[in-house]
C-alpha cells in the first residue's frame, strides 16, 4: 500500500494554484472547487489534497484535486476506510491466510474424519471414535 505522504507548503501552494487555474478556466469562480461537495474552497477553510473518489490512495488511486478537510474526512470514514478493510479481507482470503472458525465437520480443517463407507467418525489426531457406545 502506498505510504501517506506529507506535502510541503510549496507543494500545497502549487496544488492550490493548479486547482485555481482549473476553476478559472471552467468559469466556476475565483476559488478552487472541492472535488467531493463541488463547492468552492475559500482561503479560510482547511483543505486536503484529495484522491480519486472511487479509488482511494491506499489502493493506488491518483490525486484528483483538493477537497475541504471536512468533506475529505467524511468521505474517508464512510467510503475509503471500509473499502480498504474489505480489500485487506479479500486479499487474506485470496492467499488463504484466513481460516474458518467453524469448519465443516469431516473436512480437512476439522479435527474429525468421516468415512464414506459407513464406519463411525474418528478424531484425526488420535484415531479414537467420536461416538462411543456405553457398555452395560
Ligand atoms: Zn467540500
Amino acid at each position: 500500500m502506498p505510504k501517506r505522504q506529507r506535502l510541503t507548503a510549496k507543494q500545497r501552494e502549487d496544488l492550490w494554484d493548479a486547482e485555481y487555474a482549473k476553476s478559472i478556466e471552467a468559469k466556476r469562480g475565483e476559488y478552487p472547487i472541492c472535488n467531493i461537495c463541488d463547492l468552492p474552497v475559500t482561503p479560510g477553510q482547511t483543505w486536503h489534497d484529495s484522491h480519486n473518489k472511487y479509488w482511494p490512495h491506499a489502493v493506488g488511486g491518483q490525486r484528483d484535486g483538493i477537497a475541504h478537510a471536512r468533506c475529505n474526512l467524511r468521505h474517508n470514514n464512510i467510503h475509503d476506510t471500509p473499502l480498504v478493510a474489505k480489500v485487506k479481507r479479500q486479499r487474506q482470503g485470496f492467499i488463504r491466510a484466513r481460516e474458518s472458525r467453524r469448519p465443516v465437520v469431516g473436512s480437512r480443517a476439522s479435527g474429525i474424519k468421516v468415512f464414506m463407507d459407513g464406519r463411525p467418525p474418528v478424531y484425526r489426531d488420535s484415531g479414537r471414535p467420536v461416538f462411543e457406545r456405553r457398555k452395560g
